[in-house]
């Protein structure tokens, strides 16, 4: 419940008891430094035992309910037509309003079958902002994804309560030049997770949905993150704040021509989905179903998840678990603020966002900026987020050359139901102390480049003399040598 306290500031407190809990560990700064250092500071190469607040995604890290688990135990382990998927595809048509459902194993086996059946080389996919798994599968089919933002949705610091929208016209041109027949399908991604977890409106899906229907371009919502998406709208959109997140989900859907997700977000679970109410379309996925995933009634998942799937989308509608995370980013978000630390705004569904560029203003992008200062942030702090910026692009497969990010972004995942107000004080301080501290961080440079997907396996070193080993001695001066 989000509670205003006397001194005006406003809290989520938990409606939930916790039952089972995780030991976590503290490595000293300085093993944390030897441990940086063995993994050529690439935090995403830290063994999770060696972290303390892993804040790397809100994917498959969030806290499960009771009833998810109890479901768990009374899963139907039969290969064809076991009760569990009824009761998953039960689900999906209570919750979303679809009459067919399909199970996947997880989001990006979802998009492998949607642009198998749906995309044709010399096709686009036009949509709000994409996300990696899907540029590459499009990409693979010979088509490619157009990010339809408005501009100022790449700026990391703005106000625009929306930035997940496409730009109507933006859409327009789009199929005028390509030509309507040209347009796979429409892709709108709910929160859109590159930019910041940020939210479409309900009012631009209804505009997208015209504009799609009135060429026969169908409109897909790719919902992993949907549960958030819901909850903004009901909290920032003029008319809906006296909807129920049911009545929001069921609106949204109705302009779905087809919906996917992958379940490791809003729903708490593993695995994924891809629901629709047209009969062809769904005999032409379940085709390639066995080939790729498992039979139509698993998919690739354990009957385990799709009971843990089934409970959570219901759960995912009540507003203390869909704004769970965004309760809490918002608080860090503000915090940080207040500390003089800049971050993405408006705060998003799935992370808070430091902005790299705006602070470490002296470190090029060609440095990894957002690198260097999230390996900084777990030097202080033993927390780790993930580098949505330079490193994270590949080089230009035909030139060779660099890419740079239009932002430089360290994420900050907040998993639903998995963290505490002292958690996220303890890391607004620290990541306070490094912004006082910012001099003292230097750039880094690849020892081991892999060629694609560089972020996962690639080695790093400091650029000019080992600031790593500056930030630990300041950071100890301050703290002691025990933290
Ligand atoms: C995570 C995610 C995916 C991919 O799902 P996986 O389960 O990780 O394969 C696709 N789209 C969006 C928007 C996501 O957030």
């Amino acid at each position: 419940m989000l509670i205003t306290l006397a001194n005006g500031r406003k809290i989520p407190v938990e409606m939930h008891r916790i039952k089972i809990v995780q030991k976590m560990n503290l490595l000293p700064s300085k093993e944390r430094l030897e441990s940086l250092s063995a993994v050529g500071y690439n935090t995403f190469l830290l063994p999770a035992r060696e972290v303390f607040l892993d804040w790397l995604t809100d994917s498959g890290t969030n806290a499960m309910s009771d009833n998810q688990l109890a479901a768990m135990m009374v899963a139907d382990d039969a290969y064809a037509g076991s009760e569990s998927f009824y009761r998953l595809a039960k689900s999906v048509k209570n919750v979303f309003g679809f009459d067919q459902t399909l199970p996947v194993h997880q989001g990006r086996a979802a998009e492998h079958l949607l642009v198998k059946v749906f995309v044709k080389p010399g096709q686009v996919v036009v949509g709000n902002y994409h996300f990696p798994s899907t540029r590459v599968h499009v990409e693979l089919a010979g088509s490619h994804i157009l990010d339809l933002v408005p501009d100022d949705s790449l700026i990391p610091q703005g106000s625009a309560p929306f930035k997940g929208n496409i730009d109507i016209q933006k859409l327009k041109n789009a199929i005028e030049q390509h030509g309507a027949d040209k347009v796979a399908f429409v892709r709108m991604e709910a929160t859109t997770n590159l930019i910041g977890g940020q939210p479409f409106s309900m009012q631009n899906l209804r505009e997208v949905k015209k504009i799609a229907a009135a060429h026969k371009i169908p409109l897909f919502i790719d919902g992993s993150l949907i549960g958030e998406n819901a909850y903004f709208i009901k909290q920032r959109e003029a008319g809906y704040a006296d909807k129920s997140l049911r009545e929001i989900l069921k609106e949204m859907m109705s302009y779905a021509d087809l919906y996917y997700m992958s379940a490791r977000k809003s729903a708490s679970a593993r695995g994924g989905l891809i629901a629709t109410n047209n009969p062809e379309w769904f005999s032409h996925l379940m085709n390639w179903l066995p080939v790729y995933e498992g039979f139509s009634t698993y998919g690739g998942m354990s009957t385990k998840e799709m009971e843990a799937i089934a409970v959570g989308l219901e759960e995912m509608t009540d507003p203390e678990v869909a704004g769970s995370s965004p309760e809490y980013i918002r608080y860090f978000a503000e915090r940080l603020q207040e500390l003089g630390v800049p971050v993405v705004t408006p705060p998003g569904g799935l992370a808070c966002h430091l902005d790299a560029k705006a602070f470490l203003p002296h470190i090029p992008s060609l440095q990894y900026p957002a690198e260097c200062l999230n390996a900084a942030m777990y030097l202080v702090s033993g927390a780790r987020g993930v580098e949505r910026g330079t490193m994270s692009e590949d080089r230009d497969p035909k030139t060779h050359k660099e890419v740079t990010a239009r932002m430089e972004l360290v994420r900050i995942a907040i998993p639903r139901r998995a963290v505490t107000i002292g958690q996220i004080e303890y890391v607004a301080d620290r990541v306070a102390w490094l912004h006082k501290h910012k001099d003292l961080i230097g750039g880094l440079t690849f020892t081991e480049e892999p060629p694609v997907m560089r972020f996962f396996f690639g080695k790093l070193k400091p650029v000019g003399g080992d600031w790593g080993t500056k930030v630990v001695e300041a950071f100890q001066k301050d703290f002691g040598k025990e933290l």
